[in-house]
């Protein structure tokens, strides 16, 4: 469909279908012509790819990774937006879209079924009220995906394309970083969207790691570890650790004595290897 993006299309095919935005389900449109066709280039989709979206809205997007990709899955939650849909993606025979609730669909079974023998790729204008849900999901799922590229609030992007080590990191850094190489790839303004967010967005890429960046000997306990660390930001990590993980304080100062890692330090200011070391040690205290 021709400049589905523009906004009198938008409102048009809106109108026509009686349809109002749902702020809770995070519905702001794009109507930016040049953001989808530049978020389809920069996901690496080709004719032999497969590519899954979430939230296709009235599809702008959806049809821009058509056009490139062998094959397209659009989660859309709300049902009200499949006869849109319908109407907006019908020139396109390699699109399937499915009604489901993108936290409670079984994604590797998905990508099994849907794209056998395929590479795959996630690319997506994320609902903000659950961006940092869905990330993680993706991610943890351990999902058989190249890449992951995804709108989002600006200062989510900042938060979560920051070095490990550094400020701006916190506990989703460090689990987006265990699990890829994030790059924040471009700035979109809040006025590029129908109705317009009070913040700017970024569109970033998270490039799945084949390994793990650090080795750990318990994944659920290293999780942990980085969230208790994380979970009292102005604290020292003695502090926050014993806070979080609800043990002695005295313990926690000797456990970072044995790894060589100041207790006054903040979480801000570990690197991924003191996390690990970390949470082996807690691994082999637990064990003991
Ligand atoms: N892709 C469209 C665009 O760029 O114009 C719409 C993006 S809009 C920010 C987010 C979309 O995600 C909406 O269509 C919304 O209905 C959908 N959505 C919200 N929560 C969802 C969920 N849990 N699972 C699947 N889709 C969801």
């Amino acid at each position: 469909m021709e400049k589905l993006s523009n906004i009198n299309t938008v409102k048009d095919i809106l109108q026509r279908h009686g349809f109002t935005f749902s702020k809770s389900l995070g519905q702001n449109f794009l109507i930016n012509p040049s953001v989808c066709p530049k978020m389809a280039e920069e996901c690496g989709v080709d004719s032999d790819s497969g590519v899954i979206e979430v939230g296709p809205g009235i599809g702008v997007l959806t049809n821009e990774l058509a056009k490139r990709a062998k094959k397209v899955v659009a989660v859309e939650l709300d049902k009200r937006l499949l006869p849109v849909l319908d109407e907006t993606l019908g020139e396109y025979d390699n699109v399937k879209v499915i009604n489901e609730d993108v936290m409670k669909l079984d994604l590797n079974k998905l990508i099994e079924e849907e794209f056998k023998g395929m590479k795959v790729c996630v690319c997506a204008n994320l609902p903000y009220y659950i961006t940092s849900p869905i990330v993680m999901r993706l991610l943890e799922e351990k999902l058989s995906v190249t890449s992951i590229t995804v709108m989002v609030q600006k200062e989510a992007a900042q938060r979560i394309c920051a070095e490990v080590g550094t400020r701006q990191c916190g506990a989703v850094t460090a689990a987006v970083w265990y699990y890829s190489r994030p790059e924040l790839l471009f700035h979109v303004s809040s006025g590029s969207f129908m109705p317009a967010p009070k913040v700017d967005s970024a569109v970033i890429r998270l490039n799945i790691r084949k390994e793990p960046a650090v080795s750990v000997k318990d994944e659920k306990l290293f999780f942990k570890t980085v969230r208790a660390a994380f979970s009292q930001r102005r604290k020292n990590i003695a502090n926050s650790l014993s806070t979080g993980l609800s043990m002695n304080k005295q313990d926690i100062i000797s456990l970072l004595e044995d790894c060589s890692i100041p207790s006054l330090k903040r979480a801000e200011e570990l690197s991924m290897e003191e996390l690990g070391k970390i949470s082996d040690r807690l691994s082999d205290l637990f064990k003991n």
